[in-house]
C-alpha cells in the first residue's frame, strides 16, 4: 500500500486530537483512503510543552518549513496570519493539498490560496474554519453544488450562543452571562473577536463564498455584537414570542438591478418556533435555504479539540482518496461572481422599543412616521407605567398622579434596511419620544 506522508502544524486543542486519531486510528483511515496516512512531523512553537495526548517526542520540530516540504499533505492549525499563509504557500508550490481551519486567514487572504492551490492542482480545504463538527461547507460546495442557494442563517459562534441563551434562560445581564461562559470555558479571556461578531463574520464571508459562487472579502461583511444586548431587551424579546440569537445572514438579493450578495452579523430576534431558537448553550447550526431543497438545518457542536478534529480529519481522507486515485478537486468556484453589497439594501424587520410620553395623539403621530417611509407597522403594542404597578398598590394610592410615561414596542413589516434605520432616526426626533430603548432585527416570520 503506498503512503502519503501528513505534515502537522500545530499540536493545541485540534492539532493534538488530530495527531491522536492520525495514530490510533492509522488502519481504519489507510482502508479508508487506499494508502497509509504517515504522521511526518508535527511543527510548533515549544517542543518541550507538554501535550494534551501522548506523542512520540521525536515528531516535533520548529522547524516547520523543512517539514512542509517533504509532505504530500499538509495540515495547517497554528492559527493566526502568519507564518501559516507563508507556510500553506509554501505547501501548494510544493505541490501538497492542505487543510486548515484558520478562518482569520482564509477571511482575510482566503482569494489569494484558492487561485494558488486551484493553479498548482492541489486542494485546499477548510471544512473546520466554519461551524466545527458541522459538515457545512461540503454540503454547500458539493451537495447543492446543482441548486441555488438564496439564503444561509447560522449560529456560527458557540460564545454568543452561550451568553444570549443564559441571558434568556436565567435573566442574566451581559456581563454576568460572559463572566459564566469564561469560568466554563466557553469564552477565551480575551473575549473581543466572539463578542464583537469579528468570529461570526469571518464565518459569513466563506459561507457567503462557497454558496453564491462569489469571493465575497471580510471588509464588506457589516458587523454588529452582542456588547448592547440587555436583559430587558431579552425578556422584551421573549415577552413578544422571540428569542435573541446572533446571526451571520448571507442573503442572495434578486432585484432589478441585477441582484447582488450581502453579508451581515448582528443580534437577531427569532420567532420561538424557528428551528434555530432551538439552539442551546455553546451549540451551532447552519440553516440553509436553497430553491429546490427548500429549508435544511446543520446541527452541532461549534469548537471543541475532538469534534473540530472531526471535521479536519474528513478533509484529510477526502484529499488523500483524491491523491490516491488522482485529479484534483476544486477548492471553491468564484463563476457568478456577484455584486458585493453592503447592509443598505438588505431587507429585514425592524423590533423598536420607545419610551414616550403617555398622551393622547402620541400612536398616531408614531405610525405616521413609519407611513412617511414607507415602512409598514406589524404589531404595536403599549404598556403604561401604571400597568406595571401591582393592584394592591394601587388601590392604596388611590390619588397617584397618571404615569408621565410608556413603553410602546413596534414590530414592522419587511422593508429596506435603509428605510428602516431612517424611520428610526426620524421617530427619535418626535417631541413624545424620550428615548429609543432598542433596536434589533427580526428574521424568520
Ligand atoms: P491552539 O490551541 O492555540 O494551538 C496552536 C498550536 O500552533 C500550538 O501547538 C502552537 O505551538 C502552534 N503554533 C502557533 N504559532 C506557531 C508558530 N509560529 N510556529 C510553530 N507553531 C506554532 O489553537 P487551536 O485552538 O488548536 O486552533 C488551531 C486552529 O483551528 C485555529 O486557526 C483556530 O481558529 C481553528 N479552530 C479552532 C477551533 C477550536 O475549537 N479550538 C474550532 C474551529 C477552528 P506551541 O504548542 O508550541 O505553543
Amino acid at each position: 500500500m503506498k503512503t502519503l506522508k501528513v505534515a502537522l502544524l500545530g499540536c493545541g486543542n485540534v492539532g493534538s486530537q488530530v495527531a491522536r486519531i492520525l495514530t490510533e486510528d492509522a488502519d481504519a483511515l489507510a482502508e479508508r483512503v487506499g494508502a497509509r496516512l504517515q504522521l511526518a512531523g508535527i511543527a510548533v512553537r515549544n517542543p518541550d510543552t507538554p501535550r494534551e495526548v501522548e506523542l512520540d517526542p521525536a515528531l516535533f520540530t520548529t522547524d516547520a518549513d523543512t517539514l512542509v516540504s517533504e509532505a504530500d499533505l499538509v495540515i495547517e492549525l497554528m492559527g493566526g496570519v502568519e507564518p501559516a499563509r507563508s507556510l500553506m504557500l509554501s505547501a501548494i508550490g510544493h505541490g501538497a493539498s492542505v487543510i486548515t481551519g484558520n478562518k482569520a486567514l482564509l477571511a482575510e487572504d482566503g482569494p489569494t490560496l484558492y487561485e494558488k492551490a486551484d493553479a498548482a492542482g492541489v486542494q485546499l480545504s477548510f471544512e473546520a474554519a466554519v461551524a466545527g463538527a458541522i459538515p457545512i461547507l461540503r454540503p454547500i460546495r458539493d451537495s447543492l453544488a446543482g441548486d441555488r442557494i438564496t439564503r444561509v442563517l447560522g449560529i456560527v459562534n458557540g460564545t454568543t450562543n452561550y451568553v444570549l441563551d443564559q441571558m434568556d434562560t436565567t435573566g442574566a445581564q451581559f456581563d454576568d452571562a460572559l463572566a459564566d461562559a469564561k469560568a466554563l470555558g466557553y469564552a477565551e479571556a480575551d473575549p473581543t473577536a466572539d463578542i464583537e461578531g469579528y468570529d461570526a463574520a469571518a464565518k459569513g464571508a466563506i459561507l457567503a463564498s462557497l454558496a453564491f459562487h462569489t469571493r465575497f472579502p471580510r471588509s464588506e461583511v457589516h458587523c454588529e455584537g452582542i456588547t448592547s444586548v440587555t436583559a430587558e431587551d431579552i425578556a422584551a424579546a421573549r415577552d413578544a414570542g422571540y428569542v435573541i440569537k446572533l446571526l451571520s445572514i448571507c442573503e442572495l438579493q434578486d432585484d432589478d438591478d441585477g441582484g447582488g450578495v450581502a453579508v451581515r452579523v448582528h443580534p437577531t430576534l427569532l420567532p420561538r418556533e424557528h428551528p434555530l431558537a432551538a439552539v442551546h448553550g455553546a451549540f451551532n447550526a447552519v440553516f440553509v435555504e436553497a430553491e429546490s431543497a427548500g429549508e435544511l438545518m446543520f446541527y452541532g457542536q461549534g469548537a471543541g479539540g475532538t469534534p473540530t478534529a472531526s471535521a479536519v480529519l474528513g478533509d484529510l481522507v477526502t484529499a488523500a482518496r483524491r491523491i490516491v486515485l488522482g485529479g484534483p478537486g476544486r477548492t471553491e468556484s468564484a463563476s457568478s461572481q456577484l455584486p458585493v453589497r453592503g447592509i443598505g439594501t438588505a431587507e429585514t424587520s425592524y423590533y423598536v422599543g420607545l419610551d414616550v410620553a403617555d398622551e393622547s395623539g402620541v400612536l398616531a403621530k408614531i405610525a405616521q412616521v413609519f407611513a412617511d417611509h414607507g415602512v409598514s407597522i406589524e404589531t404595536m403594542r403599549q404598556t403604561t407605567h401604571l400597568d406595571l404597578v401591582r393592584p394592591a398598590e394601587r388601590a392604596a394610592d388611590e390619588d397617584a398622579t397618571p404615569p408621565a410615561s410608556a413603553e410602546l414596542r413596534i414590530v414592522t413589516h419587511r422593508g429596506a434596511e435603509d428605510a428602516l434605520a431612517r424611520t428610526v432616526e426620524a421617530v427619535k426626533k418626535l417631541e413624545p419620544v424620550n428615548s429609543v430603548t432598542s433596536v434589533l432585527r427580526v428574521e424568520g416570520v
